[in-house]
């Protein structure tokens, strides 16, 4: 812990916690000696009731929730209209564990060494989430009752892609009414210091197809006469985005909300070692155009990916043959306010227009979120995490990646920050997954700071 300031109504708090800490440990390690694994559907079911059990004890009021697929966890403490209503959002399943001999420790045999804990789940996302409810319970322990109102959902499908978080937010938007959503997953950054993350890049992905002709060819009989595939589809990618890094699309751009300058300032402040960056990808230069600042090209930009192009022979030595077939694989990845739907329009009316006989495959897509970093909410977060964590949070307008925080941003219309507990090394969805203790101990910190932070900004 640091000298950092702290409220007066968080040291006892904090001190709590202190005490707890080794207690606190042993529990951890009992929840993640149980299996939840989604993609081989071990131990959910067990799993959910554990958390919900878990959250029963705090005093909540639970309800597991089936949905199509594995069920939701749903926990809520106090209805106070009065009081800020923060939703606190995790999983309780886990990544499969296998290879199981790359393991120094079995995965479910939970094992402390130089002061982390490894096992499947501990960072990813059980520690996390377990951290926030023991936020919880030592808030109420301390001060006999908690500064806001609590909505704890759990889901059981994240690490398969949360095939049922739409349809769940959707149709029970009216259980899920809070002022805000935080999310602790993931990782901080890679020197320890704190994130709060405001967004995510969305993302949609498609095929090109052509066809030319029923079969394909002698390159010397045909060549001249019959129409190359590979070709066709070359050409047409080479009017989708021009050599210096623009993507040529009609309307493509049309939906994008410029960042605020407020974000663009935050982008810039973020420390990012680019030699070494470039020295550990091997790469002689960034992708196009030159002049763009390295977070701007991964929060701000929409891209166009070519996934992979296939069609034709690449195997050994030569084979002249003319290919009728091609197919290129690719994905976009969208900013704010861009829409899957919007693009793929835009993608086929450009099809239309310059390779009529290439047909689009239309594939999955996840819309962009992003929480504007003006926030009410950004400066009580904030403040609370320096308290937990003794520095200053590094704030990231958006990641490049994409997660579904849309459910919570659009379909809810609130608020979604996201702010990890985990070591940047936790081995996440790896061989060793492990938490530091005192990564923990900092997220159960941050969770009671939060909670009063924020519930203090509604009093
Ligand atoms: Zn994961």
């Amino acid at each position: 812990m640091s000298a950092a300031y702290v409220h007066p109504r968080l040291v006892p708090v904090f001190e709590h916690i202190a005490k707890h800490g080794d207690a606190f440990v042993e529990r951890l390690k009992e929840y993640v000696r149980h299996p939840s694994i989604s993609a081989q559907n071990k131990g959910i079911r067990e799993v959910a009731e554990l958390a919900s059990d878990m959250l029963g004890a705090l005093g909540m009021s639970v309800e597991v929730v089936e949905t199509a697929g594995h069920p939701m966890v749903l926990g809520r403490f106090g209805s106070d209209p009065s009081k800020l209503t923060i939703l606190f959002y995790g999983h309780y399943d886990v990544q499969p564990p296998e290879p199981y001999d790359a393991w120094v420790s079995p995965p479910f045999e939970p094992t402390v060494r130089d002061g982390r804990i490894y096992a499947r789940g501990v960072g990813d996302n059980k520690g996390q989430h377990f951290a926030q409810m023991l936020a919880i319970e030592s808030y109420l322990a301390v001060h006999g009752e908690l500064p806001c109102n609590l909505i704890f959902l759990l889901e059981g499908e994240e690490e398969i892609g949360s095939p049922q978080i739409s349809e769940f937010v959707r149709s029970n938007a009216d259980r899920l009414k809070a002022d805000l959503v935080i999310t602790s997953d993931g990782p901080l950054h890679i020197s320890g210091k704190p994130i709060i993350t405001f967004g995510v890049r969305g993302m949609v992905s498609f095929d090109l197809k052509v066809r030319t002709a029923k079969r394909d060819t002698h390159s010397g009989n045909y060549g001249g006469v019959m129409p190359n595939a590979i070709w066709k589809l070359v050409n047409l990618l080479g009017t989708m985005r021009s050599p210096d890094g623009t993507i040529t699309i009609d309307g493509f751009h049309d939906q994008i909300i410029p960042p605020t300058e407020l974000a663009h300032r935050a982008a810039a402040s973020l420390p990012v070692d680019l030699a070494e960056f470039m020295d550990e990808l091997g790469l002689s230069e960034l992708d196009e155009p030159k002049d763009r600042a390295f977070y701007d090209r991964l929060m701000f930009h929409p891209t166009l990916t070519i996934n992979g192009l296939n069609g034709g022979y690449g195997g050994e030595g030569s084979k002249s043959v003319l290919p009728c077939e091609a197919v290129a694989k690719c994905d976009v990845r969208l900013v704010d306010a861009m829409t899957p739907e919007h693009v793929l329009n835009k993608i086929e009316e450009h099809i239309a227009r310059h390779a009529p006989d290439v047909e689009l495959v239309r594939r999955g897509g996840m819309l962009p979120s992003k929480t504007p970093m003006e926030s009410e909410f950004t400066s009580p977060i904030k403040q609370a995490i320096t308290m937990a964590h003794g520095v200053e949070p590094l704030l990231y307008p958006s990641l490049g990646a994409s997660l579904p925080d849309y459910v919570f941003t659009k379909t809810l219309g609130i608020p979604a920050f996201v702010v990890p507990y985990a070591n940047a090394d936790e081995a996440n969805h790896a061989p060793n997954e492990n938490l530091k203790i005192s990564c923990f101990m900092d997220g159960i910190r941050s969770g009671a700071a939060m909670m009063m932070m924020l519930g203090d900004q509604k009093r």
